[in-house]
């Protein structure tokens, strides 16, 4: 298996280069963000809560984003491998997907970071914003909120792959097919040392 790790800010463009990236490498996305949409739009108890957090600009708990996540892991026994896109998001969720993976004899290949200047991810989340229904994405407070949390919690994760010599930037700026081919490259380079 090949597991990659699709890292950035709110609006650095994961899931965009998240569905190319599947289907040039044929792995299974698994994104956060959109497994507790769905279950938003499902109105389960779990998606009334979640909403509460994310329409805050803060993190869904630990506990609940890794039962989906190992959930998800359980329901593709046969996966070529995964692409997380928006987990993990905290050093307790990095563990948590650490140690699920060793239970199928498996690791994290590589972590991957898209580098977008903060001036520009405001204003391709408003933008996306006006089209995209997503509440957290038309007040600006609230996405300055998001980039305060993604500081203070998200940022440790890259340190934890870092450690284990598995992280690799990567600039976001510019067209989607060109940081596409730039991700691309990094992917292939790392799946060799896997
Ligand atoms: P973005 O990367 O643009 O913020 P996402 O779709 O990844 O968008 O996430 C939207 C919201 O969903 C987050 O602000 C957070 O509230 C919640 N969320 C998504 N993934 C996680 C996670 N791994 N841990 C905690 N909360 C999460």
């Amino acid at each position: 298996m090949f597991n990659i790790i699709l890292f950035g800010p709110p609006g650095s463009g994961k899931g965009t280069q998240s569905e190319k990236i599947v289907d040039k490498f044929g792995l299974v996305h698994l994104s956060t963000g959109n497994l507790l949409r769905q279950e938003i739009a499902d109105k389960t108890a779990l998606g009334l809560e979640a909403k509460k957090l994310m329409d805050r600009g803060q993190l869904v708990p630990d506990e609940v984003v890794i039962g989906m996540i190992d959930n998800c892991i359980e329901n593709h026994a046969d996966a070529k491998g995964f692409l997380f896109d928006g987990f993990p998001r905290t050093v307790a969720q990095a563990e948590a997907l650490d140690k699920l993976l060793e239970l199928k004899k498996t690791s994290i290949g590589k972590m991957i970071a898209l580098e977008v200047s903060e001036d520009e991810l405001v204003t391709r989340l408003l933008k996306r914003g006006e089209t995209s229904g997503r509440s957290d994405d038309t007040n600006e407070e609230i996405i300055r909120n998001r980039f305060a949390v993604y500081k203070k919690d998200t940022s440790q994760v890259a340190e934890h792959y870092k450690e284990q010599n598995k992280f690799e930037m990567v600039k976001g700026e510019g067209s989607v097919d060109d940081i596409f081919e730039l991700l691309r490259q990094a992917i292939e380079r790392g799946s060799s040392a896997t």
